[in-house]
């Protein structure tokens, strides 16, 4: 057996919702909102199910999607790709597996930031590939240029940012993207960028991808989600776009790790990415609203509530909120004292955590946020 594989724990976020599930608790821990999803894009899933071909797909995706998407991208932030830079995943989380398993060679340096989506480190570990971590620290989880270049070396081969970032919900800043693309052309390197929360950002903001920047629409891997997008999370509908230099490599791991994805869903996906812009504001103010619901709820509990501006997650910072506990101990009080769940931050840090944050999702019926608070009114 991998040696690495047998040593992994089982994810916090299903390790957390087994344990909600189990005890009947809300669960604000795993994102996921509790809504059906826009019905127009679930019927054409439906009528592409019943309607057309169920055999396997063209290997880079449907034709229909990666010209979907392409024109997504030039409609909602300005960048210039053709469908044939585009390849077709199942979900996110293979684009990430693929993207690292095509680009890193075994001793290639990948430098990435805590807190960092729990899949990272180990595809980046399983390629070979060493990691070089750069950490963030609350209240505003800032990139600076000091901590970039303590993690240079001429062995710098990849960068990989998530941005907005899960689980802090914030943006990296057009300044810190500029340091980081400068960062990406000095040393050579290719970033792999995961930007599956940029349509769900919030007060007027727009998502900026590190692609759109000097230097970097030719060493760019931009990765998207359909799940994140329309809110259905279960559907693995995913995409990474890139130069044809790097997509065509990016191409020959996606064949030997899933080769497709079910045809009816890149048929809903393609229908929904060409719906009006409205239709994306409407779904954005929405999650604004559970936002502002959840963190107006928890202020008047007494927590002090971090700024969140993009993702499905609020945090709470619990020294400032005089709670005595770290967050792995405080999620589980409050799994077992008050029954909500929530997700310990420190569990997105390989090493040096942060451990006083704690990460809420707020996609969420205002039934259930506000059955959480009820809940939450008994603290520690
Ligand atoms: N990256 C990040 C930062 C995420 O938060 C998630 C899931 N929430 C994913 C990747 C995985 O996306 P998918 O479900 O499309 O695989
Ligand atoms: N991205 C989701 C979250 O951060 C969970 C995804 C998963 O369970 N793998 O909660």
């Amino acid at each position: 057996m991998n040696p690495l594989f047998a040593g992994l724990g089982t994810t916090i976020f299903e390790t957390m919702s087994a344990r909600a599930r189990a005890s009947g608790a809300i669960n604000l821990g795993q994102g996921f909102p509790d809504g059906r999803g826009p019905e127009d894009v679930l019927a054409e899933a439906a009528r592409a199910l019943l309607e057309d071909s169920n055999q396997y797909p063209p290997m880079a995706g449907m034709p229909a999607l990666r010209e979907a998407v392409a024109a997504h991208y030039r409609v909602h932030q300005g960048l210039d790709l053709d469908a044939r830079e585009v390849i077709v995943t199942s979900g996110a989380t293979e684009a990430l597996a693929a993207a690292i398993f095509a680009l890193v060679t075994p001793g290639d340096e990948v430098v990435m930031f805590q807190p960092l989506y729990d899949a990272y480190l180990p595809l980046v570990q399983r390629a070979g590939g060493v990691a070089r971590l750069v950490r963030l620290e609350p209240p505003e989880w800032r990139v600076t240029a000091q901590a970039l270049a303590a993690v240079a070396s001429e062995r710098t081969r990849l960068v990989i940012l998530n941005s907005p970032l899960n689980p802090t919900g914030t943006m990296i800043g057009t300044d810190e993207l500029a340091l980081i693309a400068d960062f990406c052309t000095s040393h050579d390197a290719i970033a792999i960028c995961d930007e599956v929360w940029e349509h769900v950002v919030f007060d007027g903001a727009r998502h900026q991808s590190l692609m759109a920047l000097p230097g970097m629409r030719e060493r760019t891997v931009k990765i998207g989600s359909a799940g994140k997008i329309f809110s259905l999370t279960g559907w693995k509908v995913g995409w990474m776009c890139a130069t044809p230099a790097i997509s065509s490599v990016l191409a020959k791991a996606h064949q030997f790790l899933t080769f497709t994805t079910p045809p009816n869903l890149q048929a809903a996906a393609a229908y929904g990415l060409g719906k009006d812009v409205a239709s994306f504001d409407t779904m954005r103010a929405g999650y604004q609203r559970s936002r502002d619901r959840l963190a107006a709820g928890l202020r008047g509990l007494g927590y002090t509530v971090l700024p969140s501006a993009a993702t499905y997650f609020l945090n709470i910072d619990l020294a400032a909120s005089g709670i005595a506990m770290d967050d792995v101990a405080f999620a589980q009080w409050l799994l077992d004292e008050a029954g909500v769940a929530t997700i310990p931050v420190s569990a997105f840090y390989a090493q040096d955590a942060v451990t006083s944050v704690v990460r809420l999702c707020f996609a969420k019926q205002d039934a259930t946020l506000d059955a959480a608070l009820e809940r939450m009114a008994t603290r520690p």
